[in-house]
């Protein structure tokens, strides 16, 4: 059910409960306002550290504002906490400042006892001033900042192998067995379309090109990823930067045991090492649902981008973006799919959009099997390929529930990701883990945790300041994060992660991408009365004249939500090809807040896909057609 906006309400004073309970010194401001400015810089030459927001430059700051009316009775900014007391505007504020009383709210108080224990535990020296466990996109960008400050910085990276026995070098999720090998395997699927495209186009039959070649792509990309290993090896040597590809886990306080070899204590093949500030960037690896034969048949992810031998008929489990493009392209190159849908698409994106994407792959001939879940695997045939059979429970639509079986080559389990804290041993520096996604480790958006020197960054945290719902579980997000972490502990900066306006793209066959509100949560933040939603369903102009496209050539779609009051772009959407390239170039405007007038005030580039989003007339409310017809 949609939360009502009483819920909504509660969810914002909550919102700003946390923020003044969480900083000394809190400052409710907007970026344009003089007073605002006026009393950062006073609070500056005091030397006293505040942390503020930019009301005007946040989806809900309307809200926040509104709230802090309720809480306060001031309507205007700067409107600032000190220890958790109202202190009032900028006036006031220079006043508590000239009065001394700003300096006694803010001298120490007692610390806690478990502070107290974990400060007893601080050391005389440290091996490090940073110690970076984990050398993936985070944790590379954090540890390479942090040593351009000059900081004596460790980074360790250790890969633990799958079921199966695979494994990587350097460089994390993203370079071995994310982002990169996805998209270069995303572009084979791509290829094979143009191929199709081709005799269209006047080229002689290019059916040669749909006899797509497993292992020549295998090479081809394993051969890439190892050049980028060691890139990044020869890069942390060349700054300065110690990497130990060992495992770290926590022996005490500002302690890790790093061990080259996992299987054992044994003396020499592990040491300690001291960090004055640590960062767990350790991401996360899939998951298995935890069937009979699940890791002893199944594989994940993990394995796909360098599996040795051709996947055959592969049947995927899970229906998000891991499973989405992994079936996506495995049916572009050639090979039979079937995706087991347990409940919907793409959960967490805009479901207009996630079911498009569904009818896409439906009708390219991508198999769903819906309300699908997985029970136990068997092999028939040992094999590389060899033949398995997925049991699995059906829910139909009439309610029944029947129990089948499906045979196939590969079975993918593409059902999640789990933060990879478990094996860190948190509890000997008091860490509690929350259980989501695994045990991630809860963070303040300066990424900071309850301890003091201990920090997090990537795919392993859970952090209060995302937008709910969406862990962002992203590359470019790790990496900022990291780099922001860095600049603030070891050089004066107090520029922080900004979670909202992320833009992210779906490199499904047809690429999907989108940047801040889905319809549904606009919807219920906003109220139906208050938002306008302007679509458009349009012929990308080089698929016009394929015939191989017939059937998909009109799916592709834009629409842009609107809050009505103040014009502002809330929600972009678009599913056409090089959505990614689309995406990336409209998220500068929605972080600059831009407007539907905006929009349509920027000139299109003719003829593209991305004209159309400065085109867009046709509301939703107006019940009239959204496709359009010809330039
Ligand atoms: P990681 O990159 O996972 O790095 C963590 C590293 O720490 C790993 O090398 C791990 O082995 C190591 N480690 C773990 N524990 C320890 C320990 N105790 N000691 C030492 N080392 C340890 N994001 C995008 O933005 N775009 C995409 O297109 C995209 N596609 C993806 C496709 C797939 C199939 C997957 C799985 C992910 C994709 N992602 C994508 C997500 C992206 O890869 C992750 O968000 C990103 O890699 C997270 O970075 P990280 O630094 O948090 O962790
Ligand atoms: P998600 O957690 O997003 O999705 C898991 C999927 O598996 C859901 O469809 C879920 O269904 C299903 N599922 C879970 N358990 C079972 C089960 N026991 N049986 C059957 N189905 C099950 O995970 P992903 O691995 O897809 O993605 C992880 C993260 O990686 C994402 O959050 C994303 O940030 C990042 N990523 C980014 C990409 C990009 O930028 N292009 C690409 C790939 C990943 P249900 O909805 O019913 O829970």
């Amino acid at each position: 059910m949609p939360p009502t906006k009483d819920v909504d309400e509660k969810a914002t004073d909550h919102l700003v409960e946390k923020y003044i309970e969480e900083n000394d010194v809190m400052i409710f401001s907007k970026s344009w306002c003089p007073y605002c400015t006026k009393i950062k810089n006073a609070l500056k030459s005091a030397k006293i550290e505040f942390y503020s927001i930019e009301l005007d430059k946040m989806a809900e700051g309307d809200d926040i504002q509104e709230a802090l009316i309720k809480k306060t009775e001031q309507e205007t900014v700067p409107n600032i906490f000190i220890k958790q007391q109202h202190i009032g505007g900028c006036d006031k504020t220079l006043a508590a400042l000239k009065s001394g009383r700003v300096a006694a709210l803010l001298s120490p108080p007692e610390p806690e006892a478990k502070h107290q224990k974990l400060e007893d535990d601080a050391l005389d020296s440290y091996d490090y001033d940073l110690i970076v466990i984990g050398g993936g996109s985070g944790g590379l960008a954090c540890s390479k900042e942090a040593r351009s400050f000059g900081k004596k910085v460790c980074v360790l990276d250790f890969v633990k192998a799958t079921p199966i026995g695979t494994t990587w070098g350097l460089g994390g999720t993203c370079v071995n067995v994310g982002c990169i090998p996805k998209k270069l395997m995303h572009q084979a699927a791509l290829i094979g379309e143009y191929a199709q495209d081709a005799t269209d186009y006047g080229w002689a039959q290019l059916e040669q090109a749909r006899q797509h070649n497993w292992s020549k792509m295998i090479e081809s990309i394993q051969m890439y990823i190892r050049s980028l290993n060691f890139k990044y090896r020869v890069d942390l040597r060349s700054k300065g930067v110690v990497y130990e590809n060992s495992y770290g886990e926590f022996v005490s306080s500002h302690r890790l045991k790093v061990c080259a070899c996992l299987i054992t204590d044994k003396k020499g093949q592990s040491k300690e090492i001291t960090g004055e500030k640590i960062v767990v960037a350790v991401g996360g690896r899939p998951k298995y649902p935890d069937i009979e034969g699940d890791k002893q048949y199944g594989i994940t992810s993990d394995d796909l981008f360098s599996l040795k031998y051709d996947p055959g008929k592969t049947i995927v489990v899970g229906a998000s973006y891991v499973a989405l493009e992994c079936a996506g392209f495995l049916h572009g190159i050639g090979r039979e799919v079937q995706v087991f849908v347990r409940s919907i698409l793409l959960r967490g994106f805009d479901q207009q959009m996630a079911s498009k994407i569904g009818d896409y792959m439906s009708a390219i001939g991508i198999k769903f099997s819906h309300q699908t879940v997985p029970i136990r695997l068997e092999c028939l045939e040992e094999g590389k390929p060899g033949k398995l059979r997925l049991h699995y429970r059906q829910t139909l639509e009439s309610g029944e529930v029947k129990e089948s079986y499906e045979d196939c080559n590969t079975v993918l389990f593409a059902i999640g990701r789990e933060a990879c804290t478990n094996e860190l041993h948190m509890d000997k520096i008091g860490l509690d883990l929350k259980k989501a996604n695994g045990y991630k480790i809860k963070t303040r958006e300066e990424q900071s945790t309850q301890i003091p020197w201990l920090y997090a960054i990537g795919d392993c945290i859970d952090d209060d300041t995302m937008p709910p719902g969406q862990p962002l579980e992203l590359t470019p997000v790790a990496i900022q994060a990291g780099q922001l972490l860095a600049r603030r502990l070891f050089s004066n900066s107090s520029l922080k992660m900004n979670y909202y306006n992320v833009a992210t793209t779906v490199f499904t066959p047809i690429e999907y991408g989108a940047i801040g509100y889905s319809e549904e949560d606009a919807l219920s933040k906003f109220g139906e009365e208050n938002i306008e939603i302007f679509h458009s369903e349009f012929v990308p102009l080089e698929w016009s004249i394929c015939h191989h496209r017939e059937q998909v050539k009109n799916m592709s779609y834009c629409k842009l939500i609107v809050e009505k009051k103040t014009d502002r772009v809330i929600g972009f959407h678009v599913l056409a090809p090089n959505a990614g390239e689309i995406t990336q170039g409209y998220a500068v405007g929605m972080r600059l807040g831009a407007t539907k007038a905006d929009f349509d005030m920027t000139v299109g580039i003719h003829p593209t896909c991305s004209e159309n989003i400065t085109t867009l007339s046709v509301t939703k409310s107006s019940g009239e057609s959204a496709t359009q017809e010809g330039c």
